[in-house]
């Protein structure tokens, strides 16, 4: 649901495209129902963060901007279970990457937990909360169904001193888990089943990473929530579509709480890749059976993974942009986000030349030992990326595939007696080749014209193909990682007995690839573009000074059209 709208500005008019939320926070500022605007991103550190969640941080955090309001980071951390303390760390990694700047507001929804307590009590006094026997199982069984109302709990009538003195016994210790609970008294033959006294505080002898062992009774989401939102003064708690039948919970929590200037919960549509694993169950396993080199692995839409296979923020943030925001559910697709990346890279990257499967080229006429430095751009497209000199010699490598000894109709690279481009460098002609026993090429000969430097025509004759090469002499031999979709796309996602249906290469490691010398240097966060191979960053994790590991970020070639506006 997106309306544009024309804005009239200075006589010109502006064409202002609004999502649905916008024009629900443009509504409640112009009614005053609030004067700022506050948003908050609420991950619950049990995982790493991927692109869904980036959607979320972005939009959380865009709309703080354009409003000229404030952005809040809290962990979701109300539910005491261990190994939490490890991703709190990524996330405030992975969102302050995405640019996300959440200041000096970063919050625990455990340090509510006072709060929360208190307001607990408030309900209790109120005659709006009470403590309840019956077991998880009964519990159920009372609630009814989608048909048909539920069942007054027995406990429901206690009096207000009598929930009062249980609910503290509750917080004291004195009952084990599951024995009692707190539930809100609202209406067991609500048409919403989360209006049927849900239970709001649950006994458990846990102990907590933040709050240790403080509180053997902890609050549940539905309730945790808004009172996280309402302590913070958010404005518009924006969340995900399978919480739109919580809403008339959270609004009855902020009302009967009596916060001033309640916050409001906005949902809309999570993020979805076609044939991407974001679940955090599957990447989960992947990482437990060594399939992937951990949360970070580069096949991975982790943030931390999209981060070391190359990935820009701006990329994701242009992804996002374009995906939109809305409430009908939707699919999105890895080539969009592939667009966005070169998008991003295309002018930004140097250019320079790598072989990834290299067979050498002898360039029989061309002085032995002699080394020349060739003066080339950067970039062609963008001049201020400047340029910088390439050494050529005779010996070379070239690509594998760029020779033929038998070429097909249209093969306008090297085979015999054909002459090519070097880029950059010169007109070469193929002469001859070497074979090993096996009939494998192993060494290409050709001849070249000293008068077509620079890689230009001396005469206007006219070659059709241009190909890449390095220097043998000063090539740098480094390691290229090049990825697939870990998923095998032709067979879909899961296989009939619920496990992925893998790529057999999703990852192929090329150990003898040679580029330019000065690519020998780059160093973690450098990106380039291979000319013809694809745009390609330095691994975090698995490079050394001057020993650089090459990832494909992502291939030159793209079956994403931009739609038309
Ligand atoms: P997952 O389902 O992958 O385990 P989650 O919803 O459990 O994720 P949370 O930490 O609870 O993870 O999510 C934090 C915020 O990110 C929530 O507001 C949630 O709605 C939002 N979010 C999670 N997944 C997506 C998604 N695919 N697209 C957009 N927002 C998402
Ligand atoms: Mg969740």
């Amino acid at each position: 649901m997106d309306v544009k709208e024309n804005m009239p500005e200075n006589g010109k008019e502006e064409v202002v495209s609004r999502n649905f939320i916008e024009m629900a926070i443009d509504k409640d500022l112009e009614e005053g129902v609030y004067t700022h605007v506050q948003t908050r991103f609420p991950p619950e550190p049990n995982g790493y963060l991927h692109i869904g969640h980036a959607k979320s941080i972005l939009l959380n955090y865009g709309l703080a901007q354009k409003y000229g309001g404030k952005f809040n980071l809290r962990f979701d951390d109300t539910n005491p279970t261990k190994e939490k303390i490890e991703f709190v760390e990524s996330i405030k990694e992975d969102v302050e990457w995405l640019g996300a700047d959440y200041e000096d507001r970063l919050f625990f929804a455990s340090s509510y937990f006072q709060q929360m307590y208190d307001c607990a009590e408030f309900l209790i006094q109120k005659g709006k909360a009470y403590v309840c026997d019956l077991s998880a199982e009964e519990i159920r069984a009372y609630r009814g169904t989608l048909t048909e109302p539920g069942k007054e709990s027995p406990y429901r009538n206690r009096s207000v001193e009598e929930n009062l003195k249980l609910f503290r016994e509750m917080r004291d210790g004195k009952y084990a888990d599951g024995e009692k609970v707190l539930r809100a008294k609202i209406d067991m033959a609500s048409p919403n089943i989360n209006m049927r006294d849900p239970v709001i505080y649950r006994v458990a002898h846990m102990t907590h990473h933040n709050t240790g062992d403080a509180w053997c009774i902890y609050p549940m989401y539905d309730f945790a929530h808004p009172i996280e939102d309402a302590l913070e003064h958010i404005t518009h708690s924006i969340c995900t579509l399978e919480f739109e039948d919580h809403r008339p919970l959270y609004d009855w929590v902020v009302r009967e709480c009596e916060f001033e200037e309640p916050p409001r919960q906005i949902e809309f549509a999570k993020l979805y890749l076609k044939n991407v694993v974001t679940g955090k169950r599957y990447i989960k396993r992947l990482v437990e059976n060594g399939t992937v080199d951990g949360w970070d692995d580069p096949r991975l839409v982790s943030i931390s993974g999209l981060r070391r296979r190359g990935y820009t923020p701006e990329a994701i943030r242009m992804f996002v942009e374009l995906a939109g925001v809305s409430k009908a559910q939707s699919i999105a697709e890895m080539p969009m986000l592939e667009y966005c990346i070169r998008e991003d890279l295309k002018l930004k990257a140097p250019r320079q030349m790598a072989v990834l499967d290299p067979v050498k080229l002898v360039v029989d006429n061309y002085p032995e030992d002699q080394i020349e430095y060739l003066e080339v751009p950067n970039n062609t497209e963008n001049p201020e990326l400047g340029s910088r000199k390439i050494p050529f010699g005779k010996e070379l490598y070239i690509e594998r595939e760029d020779f033929m000894e038998v070429p097909p109709r249209k093969y306008f690279r090297l085979f015999p007696g054909n002459e090519v481009r070097l880029m950059n460098a010169y007109f070469v002609r193929c002469t001859d080749v070497e074979k090993d026993e096996a009939g494998n090429v192993t060494v290409i000969h050709c001849t070249y014209d000293p008068a077509s430097k620079g890689g230009n025509s001396p005469d206007g004759r006219k070659v059709k193909g241009t190909i890449h090469w390095v220097a043998a002499a000063t090539a740098k031999k480094v390691t290229v990682r090049l990825y697939e979709n870990i998923v095998d796309e032709e067979k879909g996602m899961f296989a009939e007995d619920g496990t992925l249906n893998l790529n057999p290469r999703s990852l192929v490691v090329c150990e003898n690839c040679y580029v330019e010398p000065l690519l020998g240097e780059a160093s973690v966060g450098d990106r380039f573009q291979f000319v013809r191979n694809g745009f390609f960053c330095v691994d975090s994790k698995d490079s050394a000074p001057g020993n650089p590991v090459f990832n494909r970020i992502v291939s030159l070639k793209s079956s994403f059209k931009l739609p038309k506006a």
